[in-house]
């Protein structure tokens, strides 16, 4: 979790409501590569896993624990961070 940190820039910032999830940035949290999704899978993904978009900002970023170019595995869990706090803000599994 060390880049999230890196990308804090403090809280208290008005955001405003609501997101495009596909302009979120994806990265895995296992390798640390950005993760392309393609067109409307990461509105998918957070549709699976529970997540409202309306609960996202440009502040959020999504951190999966494990992508394709470290497993093979095809689902993975996704969690949302928001760069300005570090707390997770809801995971789930996609
Ligand atoms: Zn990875």
């Amino acid at each position: 979790m060390q880049n999230i940190a890196k990308v804090k820039h403090g809280c208290g910032m008005p955001v405003p409501r609501g997101y495009d999830p596909e302009l979120l940035y994806v990265e895995c949290g296992n390798c640390g590569a950005p993760i392309m999704w393609g067109e409307g899978r990461a509105t998918h993904i957070l549709a699976q896993a529970g997540i409202d978009p309306l609960e996202l900002d440009a502040s959020c970023l999504l951190v999966t624990d494990a992508c394709p170019l470290c497993t093979n595995r095809r689902q993975y869990s996704v969690q949302i961070f928001r760069v300005s706090c570090e707390t997770p803000l809801r995971f789930g599994t996609a």
